[in-house]
């Protein structure tokens, strides 16, 4: 019998896996379509919020737990599956600081090693970048992966744990017994579990709303586009954010532009417009870029919840009905520390997060 079916397969699904099944519990994951190939794999992989400071309070919880335990997951993936997710603390600078006094405050009330640049340093640190900053500061410690390969990684790990992994299966429907689930269907199969839990990205909102009362978490796709140029190792060293937009260095020397922020229901087609924004971003940047291909041209849909503070816990009416969403921007730095959240709420063990914020009652 299985323990706990999960309903999406994206970093959510397959961390929350992982964290079920260190805890003993026996795991299906019912995906869609592939594994990874929606947002988590459109994605930048920069594991912080792209401005922290700016990031409401539980988000900053989740991901300062996240950080921590980034280097042994990356590590013991990659022992694990000979898959390296690339993880690096290639650190992130940030061209428009708007308050440094503010910020300087906050990465001390935080732990948040900082550095703030003067133009000699900048250019020390990325002679290649013309970017006139006004009140530049560095954050040398944020990381970052290269999502398709923690992707892989994880499911080979998951795989070879004993975890089904079925992939082509939609949920579509649900049958109760009163205030319990009996059992999911996917249209010609049904699966049944102890336990089900919803880490559906952007489609978890519609999905709830279609099959179970409410309340439902507020969850809309909200559409981002990115490039990847074919550079070269060391023309960039750090990630680079001015203006909403970034640059992010992969080892292998390409170089990652992104990204637009566009409310566009389920449409994930790329447009000419997206393409000039991010060419435009990166070449006055970087004005070596321009002489570099663009390699590829994509859009993920995010999912996007009002303040970007996921949803995390148990539906107040279904018993065995749980949720793990609701990520928005910061899906791969909330990842682990979400995963052990939900796990914790599941279990009945006693989280090291205040889960209250998280809940799909509270306010978001
Ligand atoms: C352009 C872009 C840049 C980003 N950059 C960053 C970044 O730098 N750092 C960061 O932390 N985050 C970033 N994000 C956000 C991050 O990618 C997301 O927060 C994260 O991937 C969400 O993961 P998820 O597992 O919830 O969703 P998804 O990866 O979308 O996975 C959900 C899965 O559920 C499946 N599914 C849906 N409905 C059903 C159903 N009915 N039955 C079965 N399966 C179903 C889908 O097929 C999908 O595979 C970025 C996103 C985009 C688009």
């Amino acid at each position: 019998m299985t323990d706990i079916i999960i309903i999406g397969g994206g970093i959510i699904g397959l961390m929350t896996a992982r964290e079920l099944v260190a805890a003993g519990a026996r795991v299906i994951i019912l995906e869609r379509q592939t594994i990874g190939r929606e947002s988590s794999w459109a994605g930048g992989g920069i594991l912080s919020p792209l401005y922290p400071w700016r990031a409401a309070e539980p988000i900053i919880q989740l991901w300062l737990r996240s950080h921590a335990e980034y280097p042994t997951l990356a590590e013991t993936l990659k022992r694990h599956t000979e898959i390296d997710p690339e993880w690096q603390r290639s650190g992130l600078l940030i061209g428009d600081c708007e308050n440094p006094r503010l910020v300087e405050t906050w990465c001390e009330s935080h732990g948040i090693a900082y550095e703030r640049l003067g133009p000699t340093r900048f250019h020390e640190l990325e002679p290649a970048v013309r970017l006139t900053p006004s009140s530049p500061i560095f954050l040398p410690e944020i990381a970052q992966v290269r999502n398709p390969r923690l992707l892989r990684a994880l499911q080979s790990e998951l795989l070879a744990q004993g975890v089904r992994i079925l992939e082509h299966r939609t949920v579509t429907q649900v049958a109760m017994n009163g205030t319990r689930i009996e059992l999911v269907s996917t249209g010609d199969e049904t699966f049944t579990a102890e336990q089900y839990v919803i880490t559906a990205g952007a489609w978890s909102g519609t999905l709830s709303s279609r099959l179970f009362p409410l309340p439902h978490p507020n969850v809309a796709p909200v559409k981002g586009q990115m490039i990847i140029f074919s550079a070269e190792p060391e023309l960039l060293r750090q990630m680079v954010l001015n203006q909403g937009h970034y640059l992010i260095p992969r080892k292998d020397g390409k170089i990652l532009a992104g990204s637009t922020l566009e409310y566009a229901g389920f449409d994930k087609d790329i447009t000419e417009s997206a393409r000039d924004e991010l060419t435009a971003f990166a070449y006055a940047v970087l004005p070596a870029l321009r002489s570099y291909p663009i390699e590829k041209h994509w859009a993920g849909l995010r999912p996007g919840s009002p303040t970007g503070i996921p949803y995390i816990g148990r539906h107040p009416e279904i018993q065995n009905l749980h949720f793990n969403c609701g990520h928005f921007r910061n899906g791969f730095a909330m990842a682990p520390a979400s995963a052990r959240l939900l796990t914790d709420l599941l279990l009945g063990r006693s989280p090291d997060v205040f889960p209250e914020p998280y809940s799909l009652t509270a306010e978001h």
